[in-house]
């Protein structure tokens, strides 16, 4: 077996995560806090459009880049958000399929990536994969964009920053200075800045600002799974400015022999769910951050979180491990922040779940401090 694997396989470890749920799976009646999606369903509307679009036969191949309607609608939003004229649009199988192609498109082995940390764990391992160099930039302890380091880490051979607002996994959303200020560097440097804003809708004190707004040589990443609670749908998007368009159509070429493209009939539905009203959705979210931040802001050392719906917290223990081993024993799940960074202090929740079910949680964590 261990010529068969390929060694880039190896590269990826997905032990902490496996970790939890290997724990979780000898319980009962959980509190999980560990799950990355909405606890609410598709709307109604938007499962209506899927079935009629499936029963229409829109079930075959669409066009690599994505239905030509739903890309002309994302273009629109794009216009009218970001102000790009004539953005490139690529319709991807969800963010993570986005990712992918953009790395697969761009690094090249022993180009740098800038990240800060901590992160989404997908960037580092795809990154490894292709052969790049993660470049971590600390963000601890408020999670701010840590612009200044960022701009010590950029070398001759740094290919792309990534930033992710809102965070997962902290909650931080990036004030319009600091996006303002990162937009200003990566242009004195000239570098490409891939913003994934997957939970661009989720922000909760106010508008979360895309550096696409400021600074051209952007790569939008965004999606269909959180906001619409479709993550079994494979639904994402990439815009960029017309300039970056030789960009876009490598990643289109790449996804013509690997993705082919994205689910015909989820597609259509997603031109609908562009028009679907989150607002009630969001609110419900906002309330639930008040309940848990309300619920530990006495006892455990953490961010407001504005938006996304994680909280990073800090560990009252040696390690997150440590305390996470103990809060899935008395049946809370919650992952360790070593999954999210080079560091093992913090812990992360997802408080996408029941109001109920959020009361107790906290109640347990409170305990077991
Ligand atoms: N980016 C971030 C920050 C995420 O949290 C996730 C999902 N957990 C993704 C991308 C990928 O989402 P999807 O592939 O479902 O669109």
């Amino acid at each position: 077996m261990k010529d068969i694997i390929a060694k880039r396989a190896k590269l990826i470890d997905a032990s902490g995560i496996r970790k939890v749920f290997a724990l979780a799976e000898q319980l009962k009646d959980t509190i999980n806090f560990s799950i990355g999606q909405p606890d609410f369903d598709v709307p109604d509307t938007l499962k209506e459009e899927a079935i009629k679009s499936i029963r229409e036969g829109f079930n075959k191949y669409s066009q690599t880049a994505g239905d030509s309607i739903l890309r002309e609608k994302i273009s629109e939003l794009v216009k009218k958000e970001i102000g790009w004229g004539n953005p490139a649009v690529l319709v991807t199988s969800g963010v993570s399929g986005g990712l992918l192609l953009a790395f697969m498109a761009l690094i090249n082995p022993g180009d740098e990536v800038i990240i800060p940390d901590p992160y989404f764990v997908i960037y580092k391992h795809i990154v490894n994969l292709l052969g790049g160099k993660c470049v971590f930039v600390d963000s601890y302890p408020d999670f701010d964009l840590p612009v200044e380091k960022i701009a010590k880490a950029i070398t001759e051979k740094t290919k792309l920053i990534i930033i992710n607002s809102p965070c997962n996994p902290t909650g931080v959303v990036y004030s319009e200075q600091q996006i303002k200020d990162l937009a200003e560097i990566a242009a004195k440097n000239d570098v490409l800045v891939l913003t994934d804003e997957i939970y661009e809708q989720f922000s909760y004190d106010g508008k979360c600002t895309s550096i696409a707004s400021y600074y051209e040589k952007s790569l939008v990443l965004r999606g269909f799974s959180k906001s619409y609670a479709m993550t079994g749908w494979r639904l994402g998007y990439i815009a960029a400015h017309e300039s970056l368009r030789p960009i876009i159509e490598e990643m289109t070429k790449i996804q013509q022999y690997t993705f082919v493209c994205a689910p015909t009939p989820f597609q259509k539905a997603a031109i609908a769910a562009l028009d679907y009203d989150v607002t009630d959705l969001v609110a419900g979210y906002r309330r639930k951050r008040d309940l848990l931040y309300d619920g530990l802001k006495d006892k455990f050392e953490l961010v407001k979180p504005s938006g996304a719906f994680y909280a990073f917290v800090k560990a009252p223990a040696k390690t997150a491990t440590e305390f996470v081993e103990r809060a899935i024993k008395n049946n809370v799940l919650i992952i360790p922040g070593s999954v999210f960074s080079e560091k093992d202090t913090y812990f992360r929740i997802s408080y996408a779940t029941s109001d109920d079910k959020i009361k107790k949680g906290v109640e347990i964590l409170r305990s077991l401090c």
